[in-house]
This record gives structure tokens, sequence and C-alpha cells, in this order.
């Protein structure tokens, strides 16, 4: 990894506030935010369309050569392609959110993800929310925050 670019990583607990602080960081410093969660949900949607069970690891492992996910810069932020389609809101959905919890405890799509994450830091000043990020995907974050607070607190 170089050291020509600056990064920022942030993790905390979900309903901590996080996403919300670290794209409110990304316009102060001018960085781009990357949604990392937004990775394990569309590897999720692959997975169901496919009709792949969330719970079916050896399924999700063998989806992973036909996925070609991409991050691009898009108005400041990481949009997500799977195989050239813009994903969007349909990452969304409940259905979604419990195949990509499930996805991303299968240790073959965090390697498998890896390499997108840090691409597009090595090219941008970025900062990245997600549980791994100071620790796995980017060791050498200038910044590593972690986030609580409390309801009342947001
Ligand atoms: O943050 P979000 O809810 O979009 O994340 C979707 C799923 O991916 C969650 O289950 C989350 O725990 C997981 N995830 C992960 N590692 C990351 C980002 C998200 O395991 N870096």
């Amino acid at each position: 990894m170089t050291e020509k670019t600056k990064k920022i990583a942030l993790d905390g607990p979900s309903g901590s506030g996080k996403s919300t602080l670290a794209k409110k960081l990304a316009g102060h410093y001018g960085f781009v935010y990357i949604d990392t969660g937004a990775l394990y949900r569309t590897i999720g949607l692959f997975v169901c369309e496919r009709g792949i069970a969330s719970d079916d690891v050896k399924g999700i492992i063998s989806c992973l050569p036909d996925i070609k996910i991409e991050m691009k810069l898009e108005n400041g932020g990481g949009a997500v392609y799977l195989g050239g389609r813009r994903i969007g809101d349909e990452i969304r959905t409940p259905v979604i959110s419990k195949y990509a919890s499930d996805v991303s405890k299968v240790p073959e799509v965090r390697e498998f993800l890896l390499e997108t994450q840090r691409a597009i830091a090595r090219e941008n000043n970025v900062i990245m929310d997600g549980r791994d990020i100071g620790t796995v995907i980017l060791p050498d974050a200038q910044a590593k925050l972690f986030v609580f607070a409390s309801a009342e607190a947001r």
C-alpha cells in the first residue's frame, strides 16, 4: 500500500451513528465516503438472485468466481457495480440485509472483497466504515476511530 492517499477508518456498533458521522467527516475534509456494507449487501444480492440460501456456505463460495464487483467514484461517494449494473436501493431490503449478514461471516467472501476495498483507498483519500477496516483492510490508516453514541447523544 502506498502512503500517497489519506485514510480514516471508522468502527462502532450498529446504531452508533457511524455512517452519519463518516459522511459528515468526508464532506468536511473532502474525502470519499466508502460504505463497505454495500459491498457485502451486493454479494448477498447476487447469491439471493442465484436462488442460493443465505446459510449455504458452499453455495456462496461457488458464486464468487462469477461475481464482478466494482466500486466507482460518483458524486463524491463510492457507487457499487455488479457485472456493470449499478446497484441502488435493492440492497436495502430486509431479505438482502439477512443475506449480507450471512455472507459477511464467510471468510472467503471477506477475502474476496479485500482488494476491492484497498484499491479505492489507494487512489482516493477515503473514510471507510466497517468492522475490519482499521485492522484488516486499512491497517495503515492515519486515523482509526471507534464511535459510541447513545440515541440521545445522536
Ligand atoms: O452496514 P451494513 O448494514 O450495510 O452492512 C451489511 C452487512 O455487512 C452487516 O451484516 C455488516 O455486519 C456486514 N459488514 C461486514 N464488514 C464490513 C461492513 C459490513 O461484515 N466492513
